[in-house]
This record gives C-alpha cells, structure tokens and sequence, in this order.
C-alpha cells in the first residue's frame, strides 16, 4: 500500500457482493467511496463516502471515478434465472451503458486498477447441455456462445477490459464468478437467485409447518455455489495479483438443485416436500475450474456449502419472520431500476 491510505471505488455498492466488498476494504483501511442508484438495503454501508449515481451516465460516472486509486466494478442491471430471462434487452442496453462509461471515466480520471465483474454466464451453452458436466475452464468462452443477453454483455465488456488494458495501459481484472451467495442479499422481489429463493421458500414452509418447497424444473440441473466471504476474499487477492486475463471464483463442488434443497432442508430443521413446476432453469449444468484460479492466486475458496447455507438460511429466515410481523425488513419493495428509463 502506498503511504497515504489509498482510496477505492466500489460501484454497486447498494448491492449483494458490492456491500461486503466495501466492509471487507474498510477493515484492511482503504479509503472507500461507494456508488449505486440505492442504498444498502438490510444493513448501512461502512463506505466513507455513498453517493447515489446512475452509472448508466457519463457525467455520473466521471464523478464516481474522481480521486480514485481503485475501482471495484460491480454495477448491473442483474437477477436470477427469472429476472435474466425475461429483461434481454433492458440488460444489454443498461450494462452496456454501465459499463462502457465506468472503464471509460476511470481511465480519464487517471484510475491505476480497475476490476470488472464478469460471470459463469459467459461460457458457451452447449458445453452445459448436460447435468454432469465437465468444469468450465477460462478458454472454454471461445469461440462464444453464451446463453442469454447477460452473458453476452459481460464478455463484451470482458473484451472493453483487455482492449483498455492493452491500448491504454489501465492495469484491468475480470472475475468470473459463479453463483455467489450468503446474508445480505435479495431475498424476494424478483431479482433473488436460486440459494436466496430456495431458503425463503423452506423458511415460509417452516413457519406455516408444512413442507413444500417449489422448484423449478426437475431440481436435476447442477451448479456450484461460493460463499460471499469467500467471494471478497477472491476479489481482493485478484486485484493484489496483478493478473489481467479472465480468472474463475466459485467453488468446484457441484450439487443438483435438489441436493441444495436438502441441504437447505437440514439447516431449516425440515425434510422438504419438493414440487416440481414449470420455470426457467438456465444451462443443464456448470461447475468452475479451479485450476487456474489457484495457480495465480494460491488459493481458492474454502467455505462449505453446508456451512455457508445455515448462515445464509438463518438470516432469511430472520427476514421472514420480520416481514411477517411487519417489522424491519419490509424492504425491496420497490426496484430503483423501474421504470427503466432510456439513459444518456
Ligand atoms: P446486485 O444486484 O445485488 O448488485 C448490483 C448493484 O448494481 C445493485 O445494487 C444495483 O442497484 C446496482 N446498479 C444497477 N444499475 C445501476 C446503475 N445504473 N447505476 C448504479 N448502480 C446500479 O448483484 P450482485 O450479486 O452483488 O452482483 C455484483 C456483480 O457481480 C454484478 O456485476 C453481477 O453481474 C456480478 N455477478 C454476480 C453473481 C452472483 O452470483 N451474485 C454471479 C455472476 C456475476
């Protein structure tokens, strides 16, 4: 670290990963400036300074950037499987604006490190056409072919990284990360992904006492899941690193959907009754390739998926119960996203 304490950029940081970025900086003593259209919603930010900006804007983003060593680029327009398949066009068109300003402002305003959050969703969908499926290595996304708008936005601004950080000498890092999870993060509404739902609909059966849990699709799909404390961990030790090419964070343990309901099932104390409904299910499966993740970090993520979802149950449960009694956590009620207006 240089000698004055260094300050940092989080945008999105009124989000999930974003708000425990900013805890995790502000305890190792950054300076740290968060930007989002909302605040935190479960929790205050730690940040030292929040502003409330549309990153879809260049001017906004010229004044997120200012006086910045770092920026930690975590702003999107972004959901679960629902939400990402039915807004293709609002994604494209929001993320694109998002990022292409942020990188853009960060390097006239002179940033010296600048990460970009990329996804799993980048890799091509007929390499997870089936439930066992090989694990995704880096390379793997060409020649490309993701799934949804999501994905195809995140490796275009994969390539708006590399291209800043060849043509302009701006020391970039993307992140792939594969479906993170943990307190503090979008639990109903619309916008939770599948661990957030999956424990909420266990804590609503518990507290009814039944057993039914809804899942969508036949719960045969798999995936792998990284808890949020490993995730910042990660993050923080790629920009550390000095590694500038695309790098996967997720864990390698692949479980079925079902196998996550039944997990989720014993940290809630219940055996689910699972039903199967119709609903959107992304690829048929996915799982990270660690390999060069520990390589260049030394390192990889460690928190059980046993663990990380009893801590992750408990405080869903706590926003259940509260929401029934019509206490705190009456919250995402509304989207600061809706309507979507065209952004300049
Ligand atoms: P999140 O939705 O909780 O956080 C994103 C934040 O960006 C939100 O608070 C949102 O309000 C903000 N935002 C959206 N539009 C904005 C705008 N125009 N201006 C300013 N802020 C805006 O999502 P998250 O899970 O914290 O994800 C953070 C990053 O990681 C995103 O880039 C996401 O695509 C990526 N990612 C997340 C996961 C995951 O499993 N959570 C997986 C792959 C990639």
């Amino acid at each position: 670290m240089p000698d004055r304490t260094p300050r940092v950029l989080v945008t999105g940081a009124g989000g999930f990963i974003g708000h425990h970025l900013v805890s995790f900086l502000k305890e190792r003593g950054y300076w740290v400036r968060g930007v989002d259209v909302k605040r935190p919603e479960f929790a205050p930010t730690e940040a030292d300074e929040f502003q409330l900006l549309d990153l879809r804007r260049w001017a906004n983003c010229l004044e997120a950037t200012r006086n910045v060593d770092d920026v930690y680029a975590l702003a999107a327009d972004m959901g679960g499987m629902g939400f990402i398949s039915a807004n293709h066009a609002a994604i494209l068109h929001n993320n694109v604006l998002i990022n292409t300003h942020t990188l853009e402002a960060a390097r006239t305003n002179g940033v010296e490190r600048y990460l970009y959050t990329s996804s799993a969703c980048v890799y091509p969908e007929h390499l997870q056409t089936d439930a066992d499926v090989t694990a995704l290595k880096e390379e793997d996304a060409y020649p490309a072919a993701p799934q949804d708008a999501y994905g195809w936005e995140k490796l275009v601004s994969e390539r708006l990284n590399q291209h800043y950080h060849d043509d302009h000498d701006l020391d970039t890092r993307i992140v792939r990360f594969h479906n993170i999870y943990g307190p503090l993060g979008t639990w109903r509404g619309g916008r939770e992904k599948a661990p957030a739902a999956l424990c909420r609909k266990a804590a609503e059966a518990k507290l009814d006492g039944e057993r039914e849990v809804e899942i969508w699709g036949d719960g045969e799909q798999t995936r792998s899941f990284c808890y949020i404390d490993d995730c910042v961990e990660g993050i923080y030790r790629l920009m550390e690193s000095g590694h500038s090419e695309p790098l996967n964070l997720g864990r390698d343990r692949m479980v079925t959907i079902n196998q996550l309901v039944d997990i989720i099932g014993e940290a809630a104390g219940i055996v689910p009754e699972k039903k199967h409904v119709d609903g959107p299910q992304g690829v048929r499966g996915r799982n990270s390739d660690n390999t060069r993740l520990k390589e260049v970090l030394g390192w990889a993520p460690e928190i059980a998926l046993e663990d990380g979802i009893q801590r992750t149950y408990d405080w869903i449960e706590e926003q259940v119960e509260a929401q029934r009694s019509g206490g705190a956590s009456a919250s995402q009620t509304v989207d600061p996203l809706e309507p979507r207006a065209a952004a300049a």
